[in-house]
């Protein structure tokens, strides 16, 4: 075969019709490529046979005996039933799809290995659905003795996945599958011979080692793609920076007059990364930054102080957040600082009315309007901007690539392309930052301003909901404001609203004494501001709401969090939820709620909590709990998602790797893009843009 695998549909595989092609896409595999590059999460060891007296629930177990008996059972579902005996103990084979033939698999006596997942089912032990095979006499062990596991979906068997990767494998060569990388790196394991080796490893393979990705041969496809990542980003930065940027002046008196309306002083960090920023805006090259500060480093003076250079030399500045609470929150400060100033802030929202939209739209067509606050509104199809010159984005990670590009796409249309700042709370990991956002700068905000004092944080099990409640009264009777924050597992903004929305009156209930407001995603935008604003003027003492508070909301007399179902969240996340309080003077207290028993996970997570309030501490924890394409919320943007590279594990070929991909990418810019394609088959569309 001469043909790339890249262009095969999976339809040229045996037996592979629309139905089978519509599951396996289910996977992402549409070509056999596709099918080569899908690698095993787990491997069974069938080189060795389990008496049935060590069967235990959960093990998955090789087996040799014989069938006692067959009967088909009539419970709920019809299912065939099969005892089956090896001497030391018996175990029930169960099926409950069968067609009638198979009955004559297990007639009495059959001697026969059996092979599956061992579960507590209606007759104790049982296999459901176990790969069987009768034997005669002495019949050697298969000759892998590692059997691949595939991820799988619904409809489609491990047997069946493995037979088509396979056969897939049997097409692959040097034609079809060219080798891409150079000879150094291919020495000991050509491409071919890695995916042969990963997908059935050979005799006295170490399972552990596999496991852990660190086979040598892993290390290889790991390595492969990492050059490939590492080449992808090196374009889509190439692609940006032979665009042309607005140039902006170092020194600004605008800045100068906002700080000196700021009761309080920058931090040094502040002053740092703002200079850093006005730095780039001298250039005529687009800037590209990150700006990571751990939640309440005070990011949000920094984004207004480099909006003041752009706004001096006559461009627009978006900003962007990703809730219309945040947007709202930016909306008034940004507001409050620069309507004194004579710029008024436009607001832009898909909540907002047909009318104010209108108005809205129009200031910003005109360039009446020079700051634009808003929510992903700002990038639709009907925002023109007059001269876009700066894009802010605040809390980056919950927009995806597109988004962000498609905004920084609406300043490219005078050949121009704006500044870009991009602000983040998530405190992401140096490895992880260089991997994700290799086509940023980054700044780091590194110091908190003074006199913050550490969140105290305690768990407590749902028994004990009384004393927190006592606690809340206790706080609010000082003066003090707190949250409770109502968290679903469910993705539904619905139920966790109708969940917010009983426990708001439960608490009116219990505490009468108290102001109490409520926010949910479900609000109108407006109903939702006015409770806000209420709760920053003080006038609410309690403030019941759904994670929608979880970023950028600033009130600094609330001193006490309350969130529910804590176990439950991701640490990102409670950080986030937590760092809403212990933004004043003020001792403040996060109480994390229970349901016992907590989960392995859970009790880890928890303990993270209580132990640390620095958020890089909790970032790299998040990472080695959950790896990296969750902790960036990549799994939606589909940014960064490797099939078999973890940027933890393998940070020491990510170096030469990224030495590799410069020198590909200019001595042979077609194995390189060749590379990119294979790896990231999406990824051109980036660069496009
Ligand atoms: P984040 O980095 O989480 O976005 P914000 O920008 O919301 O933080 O700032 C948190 C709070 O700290 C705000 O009330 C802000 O006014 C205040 N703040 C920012 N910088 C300073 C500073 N240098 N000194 C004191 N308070 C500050
Ligand atoms: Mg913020």
């Amino acid at each position: 075969m001469t043909q790339q695998l890249a262009h095969i549909s999976v339809q040229h595989l045996k037996g592979v019709g629309a139905a089978l092609a519509d599951k396996l896409a289910k996977l992402g595999l549409t070509n056999l490529q596709d099918m080569l590059f899908h690698l095993p999460r787990d491997y069974e060891d069938r080189s060795h046979i389990s008496p049935i007296c060590s069967a235990h629930t959960g093990a998955t177990l090789l087996f040799e005996g014989e069938v006692l008996d067959m009967t088909v059972a009539q419970g709920k579902r019809q299912s065939l039933a099969v005892r089956f005996g090896d001497g030391t103990g018996v175990i029930t084979l169960r099926f409950y799809h069968f067609y009638p033939q198979q009955k004559e698999h297990f007639k009495r006596g059959t001697r026969m290995r059996v092979f599956g997942e061992i579960r507590l089912g209606t007759s104790g032990m049982e296999i459901y659905h176990p790969e069987y095979k009768a034997i005669k006499g002495d019949e050697p062990l298969p000759d892998a003795n590692l059997t691949a596991i595939y991820p799988n979906t619904e409809g489609l068997t491990q047997v069946r996945l493995r037979q088509l990767v396979n056969e897939a494998l049997s097409l692959a060569n040097s034609q079809s599958l060219p080798e891409l990388m150079p000879a150094y790196a291919s020495s000991r394991y050509s491409l071919l011979q890695a995916l042969h080796t990963v997908h059935n490893p050979p005799n006295n393979s170490n399972r552990e080692l596999l496991l852990m990705r660190a086979h040598p041969a892993q290390q290889r496809l790991a390595f492969e793609e990492l050059t490939a990542h590492q080449i992808s980003l090196a374009q889509r930065r190439q692609h940006i920076q032979a665009l042309q940027a607005p140039v902006f002046k170092v020194e600004s008196p605008l800045a100068q007059q906002l700080l000196a309306k700021l009761p309080f002083a920058l931090t040094n960090a502040q002053r740092r990364v703002w200079s850093e920023i006005a730095r780039d805006l001298t250039h005529n090259k687009p800037m590209l930054r990150l700006v990571q500060g751990d939640v309440g480093a005070g990011k949000t003076v920094v984004a207004a102080l480099a909006a003041c250079h752009a706004v001096a030399a006559d461009w627009q500045v978006g900003l962007m957040a990703p809730t219309e609470i945040l947007a709202e929150q930016h909306f008034v400060s940004f507001g409050h600082w620069f309507n004194d100033l004579n710029l008024p802030v436009a607001w832009l929202s898909g909540k907002q009315g047909t009318k104010e939209r209108t108005a809205s739209l129009a200031k910003i067509a005109s360039g009446e309007a020079k700051i634009i606050v808003g929510t992903h509104a700002l990038f639709q199809d009907s925002v023109q901007f007059a001269r876009l010159g700066l894009v802010i984005i605040d809390e980056q990670h919950r927009f995806g690539v597109d988004q962000r590009l498609a905004l920084r796409q609406k300043g490219e249309q005078w050949g121009m392309c704006p500044h870009q700042l991009i602000m983040t709370a998530t405190p992401i990991p140096r490895t992880l930052a260089m991997s994700a956002y290799g086509d940023l700068d980054t700044s780091v905000i590194d110091e908190l301003p003074p006199n913050r004092t550490p969140v105290t944080t305690v768990a407590l099990s749902n028994a004990r909901r009384a004393e927190v409640i006592e606690r809340v009264r206790a706080n609010c009777q000082t003066g003090k404001q707190a949250y409770w924050v109502c968290t679903l597992i469910e993705e539904s903004e619905l139920l966790e609203a109708q969940a917010a929305e009983a426990i708001y009156e439960e608490l009116q209930k219990e505490l009468p004494e108290l102001r109490l407001g409520l926010v949910h995603g479900k609000l109108k935008s407006n109903d939702k501001q006015v409770i806000m604003k209420s709760f920053k003027l003080g006038e609410l003492d309690l403030l019941v709401a759904t994670t929608v508070i979880e970023v950028g909301v600033d009130v600094p007399n609330s001193s006490l969090m309350i969130i529910e179902n804590a176990e439950r969240l991701g640490l990102a996340q409670l950080h986030q939820l937590r760092g809403r309080v212990g933004r004043g003077s003020t001792v403040s207290y996060c109480v994390l709620m229970y349901q016992p028993p907590l989960s392995q996970m859970g009790q880890e997570r928890l303990a993270i909590m209580r132990a640390t309030t620095d958020g890089f501490i909790i970032a790299e924890k998040d990472l080695e709990i959950r790896g990296p394409g969750e902790v960036l919320g990549t799994k939606q943007t589909g940014m960064v998602e490797f099939k078999v590279a973890d940027l933890q594990r393998d940070q020491q070929l990510l170096k030469t790797a990224h030495q590799l991909a410069k020198t590909l990418q200019k001595e042979q810019p077609q194995q390189a893009h060749a590379l990119v394609l294979r790896w990231l088959p999406n990824a051109p569309k980036y660069v496009a843009v």
